[in-house]
């Protein structure tokens, strides 16, 4: 064989000044086994990655923290910032070139915050790699301290290029879809392990990504492709072994590639997206009049339907000037961040902070990269910035709405509203509000949280809308807004005609259509008294709650934030019985820090003054609500996996970081914690032991600590648990799920997941006992705390505190008032002895019966 001429060394120069320290002591075998491909590290003293040698930018990741540049000789050297810096998600990183650009040695490529990045990921060792290993010869590095654009770190001699290998014969093969499993995506080091492998193989090997391929044997070229989590791809191979090769990389892929964390799709990766993500099927009645859907806003009204469309907007897909382009998206999304941090600013001086934080995650929205990526590739494919973002949005919720997550599915809603903010601004076109006539009852697919935001409470009286369910944000909103809703309609409601009058009941998830006019006569009546009682209720909001006989019930407040403590305070909320302190945690890119934590739970704590209790429930999340930043394994049983205290104790950095911030706020009022989902003394034990370890260190005063009681196990040995806990308190939403066996969010047997069971019932019963032995209190903060079916069953079974949303408040303490404590111990102990849940609620009438039974 010709031998090819050598091409003169590639010499590299310092990109950063700093130690040098040979790619095999690297911690992370991706750099030190050299799968990346050869090169150097440096320990750097400096804040600016330069140019160690003249070339083009040919990747740069969306986290700014990895670029690559080319030789004219077609060499690729990578440089990747600190170890496991993709998790950063860009925070710390400024890059200051762009792809395409040209760059000359020492021309600053990325600058970082070496403090933020040395405290907040695995390590700074910068690492300096040829990947294209086939051209190296022989590589040279030195050793020592070096000083940036000055030393020269190492030496590479390269060979010239080989001819392209003639295309193989062989058959070609597709794999299945396989969903991406890694919680970072294909960053280097996935991607170096499929370059690897695949290299392998003789066969050419590509990843497909939609429209987009990449060599499989490329790394650089892999990580161009920006696969992110629940991404789609593809691996296409030919020749010889094309089938082996991709009988052997599908279950690498599906498997996560050896990332830790990975989390296998949420879809099986035979099907494709998002067609196949079929909602459940949707129950349909016999009745011609009656149309069924989810319950999502609890409330009764009769109205005139106003069918809303969204329409679309019509853009040019060619664009002018990519640069142009791009500044007008920009710009555009600089206006609507404006748009929303004003608006969010309006609900904050409403004093509706539930929905302005709606509103802030929207601003977070707008700053996702993966999601300007999208946009920012098309522009510079020529697409004009209009076709460029909405092609971006509807991509990206397209791919969150198949997730299984009914919560992350329903953010793929807020992607499209504040997606559609920004396509308005590009495109000029503005909303038209529609002129609704009083008592209107809007039905749509979809309504998005814009929508509610500007949505006219004097008129619109009820909602219906075909898609979205009751944790979607509008049913949050609407919730806020005491609007009844019901969600995910049978679509015959897109075809009622406008103005036609309806019933909507939001508390059983109905629409009664052609009703009699004597019916809607009736309902309307009845409204009226009910909002006159609300009014009469709030009057006495602030006094206490006591029956007849002037037994004191504490109704406190199930909230998720500050301002939400300011609002129960102002209903008349005596203390906080449950602070679901997930909240805190959702909608963001890394946990929140002990010192956030601290500084709001102290605010929480201050908000309700030094009488009111405050219980802060740690972060209770599991399988079915997974945080981006804290990956779970995919779980076949995500109720019955790692969830609650599981995996507080499974990851006690977590959880030692939330109870030393709770310690540090408990000297700003009556703070207390609560243990999630506890099912053995074991777990408990572990749990109050980190408490305890916390606290020593801290040096501050014990408080009091209880334990949730919503497994069967812990109710059942409650005897056991009361020696050690210093309260109780209920969750009977988990607690009847776990004791019928019935997921609680199950379309079909919800209606059965009833915490009025009396199955459900004898456990709190034998809770109450046992706390009562040895003189521990009980609290009950599951949703049945706030029906007023359930309240004289739990004041009779002998509860000591209810803990309610924040509307019911006032409504419960005013039940509370009408109450003898002596019919209440006989009316539970009736209930104890019925066969169904349905006996129960017969035995209990509720005081809104003249409504119900007669709408659905
Ligand atoms: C419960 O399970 O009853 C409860 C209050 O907790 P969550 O609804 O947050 O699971
Ligand atoms: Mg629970």
């Amino acid at each position: 064989m010709e031998q090819i001429p050598a091409i003169p060394k590639l010499v590299l120069r310092a990109p950063l000044s700093g130690h040098l320290m040979s790619i095999e002591r690297v911690p992370d075998p991706v750099f030190a086994q050299k799968m990346v491909g050869d090169g150097i590290s440096i320990d750097p003293l400096s804040q600016c990655l330069a140019a160690p040698c003249d070339g083009e930018v040919v990747q740069l990741h969306s986290g700014g923290h990895a670029v690559t540049l080319a030789t004219t000789g077609g060499i690729e050297v990578m440089m990747h910032i600190g170890l496991d810096t993709v998790a950063l998600k860009g925070q710390g990183f400024i890059p200051k070139v762009k792809v395409g650009d040209k760059v000359t040695i020492g021309d600053a490529l990325i600058e970082f915050d070496a403090d933020y990045i040395a405290t907040h990921a695995k390590s700074l060792l910068t690492q300096i790699v040829i990947t294209t290993q086939d051209r190296v010869a022989a590589l040279a590095p030195r050793a020592g301290i070096v000083t940036a654009g000055k030393d020269i770190i190492m030496e590479v001699t390269l060979v010239g290029d080989k001819a392209e290998a003639k295309a193989q014969a062989g058959k070609a093969v597709t794999s299945e879809a396989i969903l991406v499993p890694n919680p970072t995506g294909l960053h280097a080091r996935p991607a170096a392990v499929l370059a690897n492998v695949a290299k392998k193989f003789k066969a050419n090997i590509r990843l497909q990504r939609g429209e987009d391929q990449a060599n499989a044997k490329s790394v650089v070229a892999i990580m161009g492709l920006e696969v992110s989590y629940g991404d789609k791809v593809n691996l296409m191979a030919q020749g010889p072994d094309a089938e082996e090769a991709i009988a052997a990389l599908i279950p690498m892929l599906q498997q996560g590639l050896g990332d830790e964390g990975a989390v296998p799709a949420p879809a099986p990766a035979s099907v494709t997206l998002p067609e196949t993500a079929a909602p459940a099927p949707r129950p349909r009645s016999e009745d011609p009049n009656l149309l069924l859907g989810v319950a999502a806003s609890h409330g009764i009204a009769a109205g005139n339907v106003c069918q809303v469309r969204h329409e679309e907007i019509a853009v040019k897909e060619e664009g002018e000037d990519p640069y142009l382009e791009r500044r007008t998206l920009d710009d555009a999304i600089e206006q609507a961040k404006l748009q929303l941090a004003a608006l969010q600013a309006r609900l904050q001086s409403e004093a509706n902070p539930g929905k302005a934080a709606i509103f802030a995650a929207h601003q977070e929205l707008l700053e996702d990269p993966d999601l300007l990526d999208i946009a920012i590739s098309a522009i510079a494919k020529g697409k004009s910035a209009p076709f460029a973002w909405r092609r971006a949005y509807t991509t990206y919720a397209a791919q969150l709405s198949t997730l299984k997550s009914e919560l992350l599915a329903f953010r793929a809603n807020d992607l499209r509203d504040v997606g559609e903010r920004v396509l308005r601004l590009l495109t000029g076109v503005e909303t038209k509000e529609p002129e609704l006539p009083p008592r209107t009852i809007l039905v749509a697919e979809e309504l998005t949280p814009s929508d509610m935001a500007a949505l006219d409470r004097s008129r619109v009286v009820g909602l219906c809308t075909t898609g979205g369910g009751a944790t979607s944000h509008v049913a949050i909103l609407a919730r806020s807004l005491d609007i009844p809703v019901v969600a995910g309609i049978d679509p015959r409601a897109l075809d009622v005609p406008q103005g036609a009058p309806v019933i909507l009941d939001g508390g059983k998830g109905t629409v009664r259509l052609n009703p009699t006019p004597e019916e809607v006569a009736r309902i309307q009546r009845l409204l009226e008294r009910q909002a006159a009682r609300r009014k009469a209720d709030l009057e006495t909001a602030l006094q206490p709650a006591q029956t007849t006989e002037g037994q004191r019930l504490e109704v406190v407040a199930n909230i998720g934030g500050v301002a939400d403590a300011q609002q129960a305070v102002r209903l008349g909320g005596e203390g906080v019985g449950l602070l679901r302190s997930e909240f805190l945690f959702m909608g963001r890119g890394v946990a929140p820090s002990e010192e956030e934590q601290a500084r709001i739970y102290r605010a929480i704590a201050e908000a309700l003054g030094p009488e009111r209790p405050l219980v802060i429930r740690t972060l209770d999340v599991g399988g079915d609500k997974p945080l981006p930043y804290l990956p779970i394994p995919r779980e076949d049983n995500p109720f019955l996996g790692e969830r609650g205290i599981r995996i507080g104790l499974d990851r006690p950095e977590i959880l030692r970081v939330q109870l030393r911030a709770i310690l540090r706020a408990s000297t700003a009022g009556k703070v207390h914690v609560m243990f999630p989902m506890v099912a053995t003394l074991a777990e408990w034990r572990a749990a109050r032991a980190v408490l305890e370890e916390e606290r020593e260190k801290l040096g501050v005063p014990p408080i009091p600590v209880g334990i949730m009681v919503e497994v069967p196990a812990a109710a059942l040995m409650a005897e056991q648990f009361a020696r050690e806990v210093e309260f109780f308190s209920i969750g009977t939403n988990d607690l009847t799920q776990y004791t019928l066996a019935m997921d609680r969010g199950h379309p079909k047997l919800a209606p059965q997941v009833d915490g009025l069971n009396p199955a459900v019932l004898s456990l709190i019963a034998s809770t109450v006992r046992a706390a009562r032995q040895y003189g521990k209190w009980v609290g009950v903060c599951g949703g049945i705390a706030g029906d007023p079916q359930a309240v004289p069953l739990l004041i009779g079974l002998g509860v000591d505190e209810l803990s309610v949303s924040l509307p019911t408040i006032p409504r419960i303490k005013a039940q509370i008032r009408t109450l003898s404590l002596a019919e209440c111990q006989q009316l539970a102990q009736e209930a104890l002895r019925q066969d169904s849940a349905a006996a129960v609620r017969a035995l209990c009438p509720s005081l809104e019966e003249d409504l119900d039974g007669r709408v659905g």
